[in-house]
């Protein structure tokens, strides 16, 4: 059993995009030799699915950009090579919009690297301060809570504490230090908190206010 500090969810943002080669005509490029590249470096990664219930050639970008072209029941890789050939303005302008997160994935990366390097060093400078020893730490990509404390004393950390006020983070590591001591939301459990961390309804609110931008 664990438990944990919650936040709220936001929806996942969509993952795919499908045309059909047929009805959107619009889409087709009128000179293929315009767009067709003479150089390998200017095709993004294909690789190709076949699919028995598919009607029609499909074309997909992934969210690592790599292109997916669905060969349907009776086609064959090369004319799916084709089409996706034909079709390599739309791949590029479907791709230019996965660019952001692409960036933002290279920034998560270093952020987590942080994370593990500072959250460990703060979160035992907090549990000294109390006369508290943590067991066990880590620093996980939880999708729903800041933190947890498990009954064995094993502390877990969401990378995403490095992206708030230090106040805010610290208020946070002594929610979970404070849990090694009651593991409930008690009124007396939340005497220690306040006794502890004596800003922690300001930090309660940033979070209730700010924590949702933050996934
Ligand atoms: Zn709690």
């Amino acid at each position: 059993m664990q438990l944990g500090l919650p936040f709220t969810a936001a929806p996942v943002a969509p993952t795919r995009v499908v045309i059909a080669p047929t009805s959107e005509s619009a889409l087709a490029p009128t000179r293929v030799s315009s767009v067709a590249p003479t150089s390998d470096s200017e095709i993004p990664p294909i690789y190709f699915v076949r699919h028995r219930l598919a009607r029609r050639y499909l074309l997909r970008v992934d969210h690592d950009g790599r292109v997916r072209v669905t060969i349907p029941r009776g086609g064959s890789k090369r004319e799916a090579d084709a089409f996706a050939r034909r079709h390599l303005d739309w791949v590029s302008r479907q791709r230019e919009r996965l660019t952001p997160s692409t960036v933002g994935l290279e920034e998560r990366r270093s952020l987590r690297m942080k994370a593990r390097a500072e959250l460990p060093v703060r979160l035992r400078e907090l549990a000294a301060a109390q006369g508290l020893t943590v067991t066990r730490i880590s620093i996980r990509n939880q999708r729903t809570r800041w933190g947890s404390c498990g009954r064995d004393g094993h502390i877990s950390l969401n990378w995403r504490l490095v992206l708030m006020p230090p106040a805010v983070r610290d208020y946070v590591l002594v929610h979970e230090l404070m849990h090694l001591r009651r593991l409930d939301h008690s009124p007396a459990y939340w005497r220690l908190v306040a006794a502890a961390c004596p800003g922690y309804r300001e930090a309660r609110q940033w979070l209730r206010t700010n924590g949702p931008a933050l996934r």
